[in-house]
């Protein structure tokens, strides 16, 4: 081959394929659900998952207080495993509104049943997810981490029939190199597509299906989190903390998570929600001027940070989630859009939608049914608990949006206690508004924020932060974030916006460089794809919609440890 051709302009040879039943995209505890639920139902199903992370759970980000309700359901035998995921319950359950140096917890019996967190457990999403792929290999699933789908393969008709993996050694500048292996057709009579938040090939589904038609904008909050060893005495496993209040602004949705898990670990997290307006804003010094907090700080000090991590969560709900099938396939878990807000759950709807979708998927399959819609998927899932659960909640984050922050926390909290008390709500069902990209101000109608310095105790920078999630890709690939129009950031976003890019971006994938910083003349737009820890918030945020997030090479990204 030609050194300097580039994969462009030369014919590729042609793919191998492979046929399955069942395709599923992702391996989280949504794609493992589906996996899991198949073998059950028909053990002679031929099943396959693709995951992008180098393992499975690599690429996992959650609190996580999990619910077990989807577990229960799927391996009901979960809690007599000697090696199960989950060991910790959850002990205490606290909820506190933060001021800039108090703190005012609110009683208990203020919140409605759904909030409360008694039988749930804390642990690792990724962890869970680890094991659930044990549990689905010994079924007879095919799981092959570290390959990304970046294709849909569609029929004559425009069905899905499967997906492709991406080719791997394309260099940074479109060339073929020595590494070149050409990606794999995976193709099924169902394709399942478990992406989480924001995922790269459901964003095309959605488009091309039109599968938003008629439904509320998908929302987002960008969450960060990390994993810290505490001293002994700071330790009080199966506390669970939340908090909403400083240190963001009152017009800006968010909050903490604290959760102390077992092996004296503790999970600290803070979540922002991307319909903020000041374009100033950088969610990740926001969570690390939280950690200063005096109910924070003392948890924390003397304690050893062991691992940092972002991504995106849903926030949308019940009137965002988007039509769920498609002829060859559907979407399940997060790629749907299935967190209950208040709760900060979504890890029991991703399993039991995998599961939902498993068992209609394997009904079309006995009936000898190949790449048409699973529409009875669709019909289900609103009667099923997993509508249950968000229907209950679905004006909570409408309410934040519209009032802020205190008067938001107070509706949504009158309004749960009325759907739970009276399954009624005052405000019907409220729309979200704009889409997150889109409630930026320019930076002449704004207060620029300030942060305070890294102490480099309980603050850290971005830097050093990127480095212990263990990111790392081939970096001699095309750059996986890819402009629509490479003149935007530095033409609109900059002069606009001051460039947000550089500062949503939790890994510091983003920069404007100049040629004289003083002067600030020529700028520059410079895009560090190395960092990316993969959380899709470029994708949802940028104001232009002119960040387009795809795959890189398979098993890039970060290689988070239990997270
Ligand atoms: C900060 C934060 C805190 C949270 N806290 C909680 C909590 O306490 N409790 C709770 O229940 N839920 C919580 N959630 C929500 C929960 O994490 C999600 O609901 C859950 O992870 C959704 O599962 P999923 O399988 O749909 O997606 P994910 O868990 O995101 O898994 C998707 C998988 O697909 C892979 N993938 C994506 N695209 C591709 C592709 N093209 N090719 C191959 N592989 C691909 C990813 O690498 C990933 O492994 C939280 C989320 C966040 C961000
Ligand atoms: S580049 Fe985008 S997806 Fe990657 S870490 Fe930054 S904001 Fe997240």
């Amino acid at each position: 081959m030609a050194a300097e051709a580039t994969a462009d302009a030369m014919e590729l040879p042609a793919r191998e394929g492979m046929d399955y039943d069942v395709v599923v995209v992702g391996g989280g505890p949504a794609g493992l659900a589906a996996a899991i639920r198949l073998k059950q139902i028909n053990p002679d199903l031929s099943v396959v998952v693709v995951e992008k992370g180098s393992e499975v759970g690599a690429h996992i980000l959650s609190g996580a207080v999990i619910d077990p309700v989807g577990l229960d359901k799927l391996l009901p035998e979960w809690r007599n495993d000697p090696d199960r995921p989950l060991k910790q319950e959850v002990t205490d359950d606290r909820f506190y509104f933060l001021g800039h140096s108090g703190a005012l917890r609110l009683p208990n019996f203020g919140m409605p049943k759904l909030m409360n967190n008694h039988g749930n457990f804390i642990g690792s999403l990724g962890n869970v997810a680890k094991w659930m792929a044990a549990q689905a290999e010994a079924l007879g699933v095919e799981i092959y981490p570290g390959f990304a789908a970046a294709e849909v393969l569609y029929g004559e008709k425009g069905e899905v029939l499967g997906i492709a993996t991406g080719d791997m050694g394309i260099a940074r500048d479109g060339t073929i190199t020595d590494r070149f292996t050409r990606g794999m057709e995976l193709r099924g009579k169902y394709t399942l597509f478990a992406e989480g938040a924001r995922g790269s090939l459901t964003k095309q589904l959605i488009a091309r299906f039109k599968l938003d038609e008629g439904k509320e904008p998908p929302k987002f909050g960008i969450g960060l989190k990390e994993i810290w060893q505490v001293k002994p005495e700071n330790h009080k496993p199966g506390l669970v903390q939340h908090s909403f209040g400083w240190p963001l602004k009152m017009d800006t949705g968010g909050g903490s998570f604290l959760y102390h898990a077992d092996g004296g670990l503790v999970y600290v997290g803070f979540v922002v929600h991307l319909n903020y307006s000041n374009p100033t804003l950088s969610p990740f010094d926001e969570f690390q001027r939280f950690k200063q907090h005096p109910l924070v700080r003392p948890v924390l000090e003397g304690g050893k940070r062991l691992s940092y991590g972002a991504r995106a969560i849903t926030e949308g709900g019940y009137q965002s989630v988007p039509k769920l099938t498609f002829p060859g396939g559907a979407l399940i878990g997060c790629a749907a859009g299935f967190v209950n807000v208040p709760r900060i759950k979504g890890s029991h709807n991703a399993i039991l939608s995998g599961m939902l979708a498993a068992e209609h998927v394997a009904e079309a399959i006995a009936d000898a049914r190949a790449n048409d819609e699973p529409r009875a998927y669709e019909l289900a899932w609103r009667s099923s608990a997993i509508g249950q659960d968000l229907y209950k909640v679905r004006n909570v984050k409408p309410l934040w949006s519209k009032f802020g922050t205190i008067g938001g926390v107070l509706l949504g909290g009158i309004d749960m206690w009325t759907n739970e008390l009276f399954k009624f709500s005052l405000f019907g069902t409220l729309k979200h508004g704009k889409p997150d990209y889109a409630t930026l101000k320019p930076l002449s109608e704004v207060t620029p924020i300030t942060y305070p310095k890294p102490d480099g105790v309980i603050s850290f920078d971005k830097l050093s932060s990127v480095f212990i999630s263990n990111t790392n890709h081939e970096e001699d690939q095309p750059v996986h974030l890819t402009l629509k129009d490479p003149s935007v950031p530095i033409a609109k976003n900059l002069p606009v916006y001051g460039e947000p890019a550089r500062l949503y971006c939790p890994a510091g994938v983003y920069e404007v460089t100049y040629a004289d910083a003083a002067a600030k003349t020529d700028p520059k737009f410079v895009i560090n794809a190395q960092n990316c820890v993969h959380c899709k918030t470029c994708d949802i945020k940028d104001p232009a919609q002119n960040i387009n997030w795809v795959t890189p090479e398979g098993g890039g990204g970060p290689n988070y440890p239990g997270m």
